[in-house]
């Protein structure tokens, strides 16, 4: 006969207070392959001297500072990056309560930790880390892949000062001062004494306010329009705070065109992420990474939305964390500038960096253009040009420019000697007389060796390996780990919380 199954669930026991004879460890609890375990392993295994010296000694007993990174690291890795999410998981979760040994700092003391105590040591920390990795054969620094992304500062992107304002608004009150100048001399019908020029490039509320006391002086007792009265007590009054005013703002500003008020060390950049499609300029910084097999080896923060102009500081970096360079650098085409082929040869670095027109030179390798710059021929000798037409172009002059990083480059000048009736001068060039061209004979020369390098086995297989190496960091960085805008603000502390990101992603790779 069939048994009948029994109708009634079966629950497995559920006793919330059965007394355990051994209570479980927080050991047990842990996956032995779980990536706290590789966070804890890790900084185990780092020095962290320079950390501990900004502890001063006496008064009450500080948390471990060891304990601290160990907790920040692993909150990074596991995209938790705010101090109060990070003390709810120290009460919460038992990775990270293994982690801490159970202590259980609070969000004040995880922030002050972060941004005060991490200032200046991160980066130590960071290169360590990767001394480890290179000594485990995780990663090595012959061969670095060089690459830039922007990330948005946690600042008001309304709240803004504009460099370009700034001068148009000082010319404009320039332009105004004179005019009441000029009202001042006309109706006391004399020169004004000690004239001042009146040059905003060098301006200071000392000398505003000494040249509207002058016109005040002058017009004293007079009979003047309302308008002009008006005009004289707005500047009078307003003026010297709003050129001390301006004048603070463009020592912030230094080089740059903009910043942000809530973050003055941001400056506005155009951002990959533009979700609004308006193009709209966002508060950010440049980071600058180096990788090999996607493992970051170096980092730097810039305030230069340019790439071209950040390699010089990066690479010294790398130089002076790890006292020695890479012997292959391999960058896109926005590094590839006469200075940093400069920089990259005057290091003994193997340079695989395109220049701007390398790729499209290779898309049109068929059609030769015979007329451009970058393809007459160049006679080293005699210093001279040959153009389509087989004429010798003469040098006619020189002169030198600057760049941004104060970087001069020699530009030649050379000119054809006749160009009238030459049946081919419609499409050789559009100038009226003579064909001028003007050259940088040293970047002519880098871009011939790059160029051969580029197109050599070991360059192909450089340019192949590129955009999988470093650019896919950027991705894991900005959508795995949704790090798209910083936490903290001001360039010291946006570089604690790179280093953290960037350890954070280096000890994920070696986890996964
Ligand atoms: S136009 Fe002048 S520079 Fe051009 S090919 Fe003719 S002679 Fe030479």
């Amino acid at each position: 006969m069939k048994k009948q199954l029994s109708t009634h669930p079966i629950f497995k026991p559920y006793q919330q207070d059965q007394q355990y004879f051994l209570p479980p460890s927080l050991e047990e609890l842990i996956e032995k392959d779980h990536p706290v375990r590789v966070v804890n392993a890790v900084i185990d295994r780092i020095e962290i001297k320079e950390l501990k010296k900004k502890y001063k000694g006496g008064g009450t007993t500080s948390f471990h500072p060891l304990m601290l990174l160990k907790v920040l690291v692993y909150s990074y890795l596991n995209n938790i990056y705010s101090s109060r999410k990070i003390e709810a998981g120290l009460k919460e979760n038992i990775h990270f309560m293994w982690l801490s040994g159970m202590n259980k700092p609070d969000h004040n003391t995880i922030n002050r930790f972060r941004s005060e105590r991490l200032k200046d040591v991160i980066k130590e920390i960071f290169i360590e880390i990767v001394k480890l990795l290179i000594e485990s054969g995780h990663v090595s620094l012959k061969e670095i892949y060089t690459d830039g992304t922007k990330i948005e500062a946690n600042a008001n992107k309304y709240t803004f000062v504009w460099g370009k304002a700034i001068k148009t608004n000082l010319k404009k009150m320039e332009s105004q001062l004179k005019e009441l100048w000029s009202y001042a001399e006309k109706i006391t019908e004399k020169e004004i004494e000690d004239k001042e020029e009146i040059n905003f490039e060098s301006i200071d509320p000392e000398k505003i306010e000494r040249t509207i006391d002058k016109i005040n002086e002058a017009v004293k007792g007079k009979e003047i329009p309302k308008k002009i009265k008006q005009k004289l007590s707005y500047v009078t009054k307003k003026w010297p705070s709003q050129i001390k005013k301006y004048n603070e703002q463009e020592q912030i500003l230094g080089q740059r065109n903009s910043y942000s008020k809530t973050d003055t060390d941001a400056t506005f950049m155009r951002m990959k992420e533009d979700h609004m499609l308006n193009g709209q300029l966002k508060p950010g910084y440049n980071l600058q990474i180096s990788t090999n097999e996607q493992i970051i080896v170096n980092y730097s923060i810039h305030q230069s939305p340019t790439d071209t102009t950040t390699l010089k500081s990066h690479i010294e970096s790398f130089v002076e964390s790890y006292k020695e360079t890479p012997k292959v650098l391999v960058a896109d085409a926005g590094y590839g500038s006469e200075e940093n082929y400069e920089v990259l040869e005057k290091h003994n670095i193997e340079a695989y960096v395109k220049y701007n027109s390398f790729d499209k030179e290779q898309r049109k390798k068929d059609k030769v253009d015979n007329f451009t710059v970058d393809n007459l021929y160049y006679n080293k000798e005699k210093d001279c040009f040959y153009c389509p037409m087989g004429q010798k172009m003469n040098r006619i002059g020189e002169y030198k420019k600057e760049n941004k990083n104060g970087y001069t480059q020699e530009i030649k000048v050379y000119q054809a000697q006749r160009c009238e009736g030459c049946p081919i001068r419609g499409v050789c060039h559009k100038q009226e007389g003579n064909r001028i061209i003007q050259v940088n004979l040293k970047l002519r020369e880098y871009k011939e060796k790059i160029r051969e390098k580029l197109l050599s086995e070991d360059g192909i297989k450089y340019r192949k390996k590129r955009p999988v190496d470093v650019e896919p960091v950027f991705g894991n960085i900005k959508y795995n780990k949704k790090f798209k805008r910083f936490n903290l603000r001001g360039i010291k502390k946006v570089d604690i919380e790179t280093g953290l990101i960037a350890i954070a992603h280096n000890l994920s790779k070696i986890a996964a």
